[in-house]
């Protein structure tokens, strides 16, 4: 799988307009291999529990499966105690991700599958490269001045958009690994924090027609919604949902998800 086969058309613009700066990137990788991938992962050894072909090794295959399938490197895997089922990844030359134990808990296999992909395209995208890169631009143009106080908010809401739109990237890579149902079905479990999600996957999909309908149905509406999710790192569940939704018509997704799972009847899993 290409990066450019899952990525957000804004999310592309924006790396693309990143990789022109001269050898920014390459420092911000040598920076990061030295100094924060090394305290993180002591940081993760340290208070975390790895998982490998020893331990958990179920959840490790898991891992493997959906590199395998994206093309990457099989980065650590650590699982953390937290009863809010998330996770994330971070690093470029040796990246990881970590899990949280509720995650772990309450999703099955094919969820949990989802969510490693989600983070997996992270890093296929290399979201954590160009997310410290935009980070140390923002540093310097505030130490040099260049950024004035008053224009530090604009740049902080535009590196929230671009974060959005980020994560739109990494679903769609969770989508094409284990089929956009399954990626339904880990969105809703996110969404609730329970266990058992009851027997709709699109659930969030039909409720983002109603949530649309709400941010539409005047001006008013639409500032008051678009000034909430300004400040937000991660688009609205709902938002997530129909995204893929939208996505999973499209020729990438199909050509991609034939490849992974030949035998899968895409039309019989429309909504
Ligand atoms: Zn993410």
């Amino acid at each position: 799988m290409k990066a450019t086969d899952i990525m957000h058309p804004e999310d592309q613009k924006a790396i693309g307009a990143l990789k022109k700066i001269p050898f920014i990137d390459e420092m911000c990788r040598s920076c990061m291999e030295i100094a924060y991938e090394k305290i993180y992962r002591g940081e993760n050894l340290g208070m975390m529990v790895k998982v490998d072909n020893s331990y958990m090794p179920e959840l490790y295959q898991d891992l493997k499966d959906v590199t395998k399938a994206i093309g990457i490197n099989t980065p650590e895997l650590f699982i953390y105690n937290d009863p809010v089922m998330n996770a994330f990844t971070f690093g470029e030359t040796n990246p990881y991700v970590c899990v949280s134990s509720s995650l772990v808990e309450k999703m099955n296999r094919e969820e949990r599958k989802a969510i490693l992909a989600h983070e997996c395209g992270h890093i296929l995208c290399q979201h954590v490269l160009y997310g410290s890169v935009v980070e140390t631009l923002r540093m310097i143009g505030e130490d040099f001045g260049i950024i004035g106080y008053t224009l530090t908010g604009p740049v902080k809401l535009a590196l929230q958009y671009w974060s959005r739109r980020s994560e739109y990237s990494a679903d769609r890579c969770a989508a094409a690994v284990v089929g956009e149902r399954t990626f339904q079905a880990s969105m809703l479990k996110l969404a609730l924090g329970l266990a058992d999600a009851g027997n709709d996957p699109y659930r969030l999909v039909k409720q983002a027609k109603e949530y649309h309908a709400h941010e539409k149905q005047d001006i008013w509406s639409r500032i008051q919604q678009n000034c909430r999710v300004a400040f937000f790192s991660h688009p609205q569940n709902v938002n997530r949902a129909y995204e893929i939704d939208r996505w999973k018509k499209s020729c990438t997704y199909k050509r991609i998800r034939q490849s992974i799972a030949p035998n899968e009847n895409l039309y019989g899993n429309i909504s």
